[in-house]
């Protein structure tokens, strides 16, 4: 089977990783990015000079016609995807629920939960044999907050992680006699720039102590669980989660 790999939020942390990391495993990948042209440029740039293949395509990926545009960018310059990694996701400065906009929640909701559903429906449309598809494999990228609730700093964030928990569970069944496995990876605390977003840069290295291994996670580490979890080597997993928190 082809081994064309698209990966939204491919830019920057945990994408960007899994896509240097699928590139050396012989995936030819599209690395989806909201507005970091650069960044993403930098890693099509670092996986081309390793000998693999790589494009990089802007689109936000919590508007339908946007994604339309994604995908259909993709058939033309990489071809029919085989593979889907959910892993763009946003998350809003830490406050409790009563001080919430209903502007922040749909904008949490459209980014974590109804884009990833959106583009699984885009995949699946290229994926199933009852259209023309192969198959193909498709990892959500979650969060151990989605069982922990992150109570007073965004329990919005951990809801909708909550949610895509609950859609890969489904999903998984509804397509697993038809050669599509879904699943998910639980990221815990992982270094990257994801954290300024909730006004706290600092945030894993405040909270290392407080973890069970004592240190926080690197986006290599959940790399690695989301290829794995790709590949043929988990051909008999659908429907599962792998949490990375270090023991949290
Ligand atoms: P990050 O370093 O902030 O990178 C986020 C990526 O998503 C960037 O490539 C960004 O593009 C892209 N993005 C954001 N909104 C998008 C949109 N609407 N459409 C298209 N692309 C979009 O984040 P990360 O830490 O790697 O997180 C990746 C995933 O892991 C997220 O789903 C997050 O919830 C989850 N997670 C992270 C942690 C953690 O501790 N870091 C823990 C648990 C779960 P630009 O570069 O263009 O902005």
């Amino acid at each position: 089977m082809d081994k064309n790999l698209l990966i939204t939020g491919g830019s920057r942390g945990i994408g960007a990783a899994t896509a240097v990391l699928a590139a050396s495993q012989g995936y030819r990948v599209c690395i989806n990015y909201l507005s970091d042209h650069a960044a993403a440029e930098r890693v099509c740039h670092q996986i081309r000079e390793s000998g693999g293949h790589a494009i990089a395509i802007q689109a936000d990926v919590s508007n339908e016609d946007e994604i339309i545009r994604l995908f259909a960018k993709v058939d033309a310059e990489l071809g029919r995807v085989s593979a889907l990694v959910n892993n763009a996701g946003t998350v809003a400065e830490q406050s409790r629920v009563e001080h919430m906009s209903e502007f922040r929640m749909l904008k949490i909701m459209m980014s974590n939960v109804v884009g990833p559903m959106l583009c699984s429906k885009h995949a699946l449309l290229r994926m199933l044999p009852r259209h023309g598809g192969r198959g193909g494999s498709i990892v959500n990228v979650s969060s151990v907050a989605a069982r922990l609730g992150s109570p007073g700093e965004y329990v919005d964030y951990a809801a909708s992680k909550g949610a895509l928990d609950t859609f890969t569970l489904g999903l998984a069944k509804e397509v697993a006699g038809e050669g599509v496995r879904v699943n998910a990876v639980r990221p815990g605390y992982i270094f990257t720039d994801f954290h300024a977003l909730s006004g706290d840069p600092q945030r894993v290295s405040k909270l290392e102590p407080t973890l069970p291994m004592g240190r926080g996670g690197l986006a290599d580490e959940v790399a690695e669980a989301i290829v794995w979890l790709l590949s043929d080597k988990a051909s008999y997993s659908t429907g599962t989660f792998i949490d990375l928190g270090g023991g949290r």
